[in-house]
């Protein structure tokens, strides 16, 4: 079973931004790649998740 990585919130990129857990790459304009495969998947191909929504 795999499940993407959480996000957590990262306090020292003024005013702080939310970031991969594992890899602290920022996640606030798409998700890790590498760490949020489900997550990032979904808004780069944006159709095979159950949870899309209309655009
Ligand atoms: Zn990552």
């Amino acid at each position: 079973m795999t499940s993407d990585a959480p996000d957590v919130w990262d306090a020292s990129i003024p005013p702080g931004g939310y970031v991969c857990s594992t890899c602290h790459t920022p996640v606030e304009s798409e998700p890790c790649p590498d760490h949020q495969p489900t997550a990032h998947a979904a808004i780069t191909s944006g159709t095979d998740q159950e949870d899309n929504r209309d655009q």
